[in-house]
């Protein structure tokens, strides 16, 4: 299980890195960006990547991020 693994991703609001476990993205959690305060709730579509994800391994952390989308909550 990869669900404590931890990922990087930038923030859509103010483009720093900021970090987020894969259980997050699974369960459509939002994060809260802790530079700028922003909300971000991961879309449904992202959980197929999660899956592609745990079948690949740990290869595809980078390749997650290109394909992952995010909504803000304003
Ligand atoms: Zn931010």
């Amino acid at each position: 299980m990869l669900s404590n693994e931890e990922m990087e991703m930038k923030c859509p609001s103010c483009k720093k890195n900021l970090t987020y476990t894969v259980d997050q993205l699974q369960k459509g959690q939002s994060i809260k960006c802790p530079h700028c305060g922003d909300e971000i709730k991961f879309e449904e579509s992202s959980s197929g990547a999660v899956r592609k994800l745990e079948e690949k391994t740990k290869q595809s952390l980078e390749d997650i991020d290109k394909k992952i989308t995010v909504t803000m909550k304003k």
